[in-house]
């Protein structure tokens, strides 16, 4: 049976349908490759968000091609992902010796179509068609026996988004908000929780948003679907959207059904998700935080900027002192959790001012860690269109000036550790040194100790000794010492 490398670009979710597609792949007989070298089939699954990864993924299907084609020219080459459903045809004109170019809603159809192109039936393949139901498909992991036993898994709760920010190409290559029905997500952690998975992470571009739109029925499907507040066994219960959210009858919104339902689950220690969208932080998701104790203390909340006059232009739909009330909201539910976000620096029109807003708001929130772009404009979106493009060596030299402040306050936080105990899930071996473990704290911190493959998987409390560069180091905690 032939094998395939799989290159990913860009974000979890582009890591989550990547394994997917490895996962179909391999129960079809093929075996997973560990780079290109003797690959029979090469995919590169890419991101669109910025420019930056695009051309990343496009240098490196260039440079893919001039090793494969002179000496090894059936070998299979494909896109898919975000890039191959914004560019389709495209890419095959730009570089004939592209095969396949997969979209966003069609990584179930990878099998079907690499059999084709191997036997020589098709040619070419572009398939970039919108696809009712596919948000549902994504759902096979790795097999336990292909990879080491894994102890974290991400499940995709949906696909798509309806926000528009203005600077963000998500809505064009993802397509419509479709979320999958709470018994589908349930059965599927609840099946890697089977094979050892102690910790979940719930994915899509705003889980906040989470079952909002009316067009979706969290029923298994060929059911009416039932109203209501969902207590006890989701599983025999037909849930429907909370689509009036909660209000006077404070009724939970289905993201927080969703919470209540996957931590039911048996044997499953902990639940992270992301991305949420700050507009998406009602009163229920902050009290779900204080009531739900597998769901960790940890979150993800992209502001963007810390100025109105940016936010409103960016339509992200909230102020600064709306997001600051929530993390303040959030500290107080939970004093000890890690907050991190994503900020876009040099978005059009961003001046001094505004710029030293988003400075003064990180001081003022204190992030634990901040994802920091420089504005990347793309085609299509709005704010490619607006006035007052920002030059490189603004965006780069703000870019600069934010990361200092970023690494400032990380260092202070990550320093505030050291001498205290705190619990750890044991992830594996860690990357830089394999002699060393790493683990991860509830509050999203990676530990690196001295541990050995026997502590895969487990709960351990360690001492953390020394803090780094948004890494801590620790020692084993022996109970009863100080
Ligand atoms: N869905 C999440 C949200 O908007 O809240 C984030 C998803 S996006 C893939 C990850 C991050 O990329 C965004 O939060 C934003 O900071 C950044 N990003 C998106 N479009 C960008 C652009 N045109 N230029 C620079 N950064 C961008």
């Amino acid at each position: 049976m032939p094998s395939v490398y799989i290159k990913t670009y860009g974000c979890q979710m582009n890591e989550r349908d990547s394994e997917a597609v490895a996962a179909q792949l391999e129960a079809k007989g093929y075996t997973l490759a560990p780079s290109e070298a003797g690959a029979d089939v090469i995919l590169l699954n890419t991101c669109s968000v910025r420019d930056f990864a695009e051309q990343k993924a496009l240098n490196k299907m260039v440079n893919v091609i001039a090793e494969t084609r002179r000496n090894r020219p059936d070998v299979v080459l494909g896109f898919m992902g975000c890039m191959a459903q914004s560019r389709g045809q495209e890419l095959i004109d730009r570089l004939p010796d592209v095969d396949l170019v997969l979209g966003t809603q069609k990584f179930h159809r990878a099998a079907d179509y690499l059999e084709e192109l191997l036997a020589g039936r098709r040619e070419k393949i572009v398939d970039v068609a919108a696809e009712r139901g596919s948000e549902a498909t994504i759902r096979e992991h790795l097999p336990n026996g292909s990879a080491k036993k894994s102890v974290t898994a991400f499940v995709s709760i949906m696909q798509g988004c309806n926000q528009y920010c203005t600077f963000c190409i998500v809505p064009y290559t993802r397509g419509e908000e479709r979320s999958r029905t709470i018994p589908d997500i349930v059965a599927e952690c609840r099946q890697l929780v089977s094979q050892g998975v102690r910790e979940i992470t719930l994915l899509g571009q705003i889980v906040t948003s989470y079952g909002k739109r009316g067009n979706v029925s969290l029923a298994p499907r060929g059911t009416s679907g039932e109203r209501g507040r969902v207590t006890g066994n989701v599983e025999n219960r037909l849930l429907t959207p909370a689509l009036s959210s909660f209000g006077e009858e404070r009724e939970k919104t289905p993201f927080v059904q969703l919470l209540d339902a996957v931590h039911e689950i048996e044997g499953l220690e902990r639940i992270r998700f992301t991305s949420p969208h700050p507009k998406g932080y009602g009163d229920d998701l902050i009290e779900a935080y204080a009531r739900l104790p597998r769901l960790v203390e940890h979150a993800h909340l992209p502001v963007q900027s810390g100025s109105d006059r940016v936010l409103k232009l960016m339509h992200r739909g909230y102020t600064r002192t709306r997001y600051v009330g929530i993390i303040e909201k959030l500290r107080r539910a939970k004093p000890d959790i890690g907050i991190s976000t994503d900020i876009i620096v040099g978005f059009p029109g961003e001046t001094e001012d505004d710029f030293e807003q988003t400075l003064s708001l990180a001081r003022e929130v204190e992030f634990d860690q901040a994802y920091i772009f420089k504005y990347s404009q793309r085609r299509d979106t709005p704010a490619a269109e607006m006035p007052d493009q920002i030059p490189q060596k603004i965006r780069a030299d703000r870019n600069q000036r934010l990361l200092e402040v970023i690494n400032e306050i990380a260092k202070r936080r990550y320093g505030a550790f050291v001498g205290r105990q705190t619990q750890i899930l044991v992830e594996g071996p860690s990357k830089k040194n394999p002699a060393r473990m790493t683990g991860r704290t509830r509050c999203n911190k990676i530990v690196v100790f001295d541990g050995s493959e026997r502590h895969r998987g487990q709960l351990m409390d360690v001492k953390i000794t020394r803090a780094g560069s948004f890494t801590l180091y620790g020692d084993p905690a022996i109970l009863g010492e100080d």
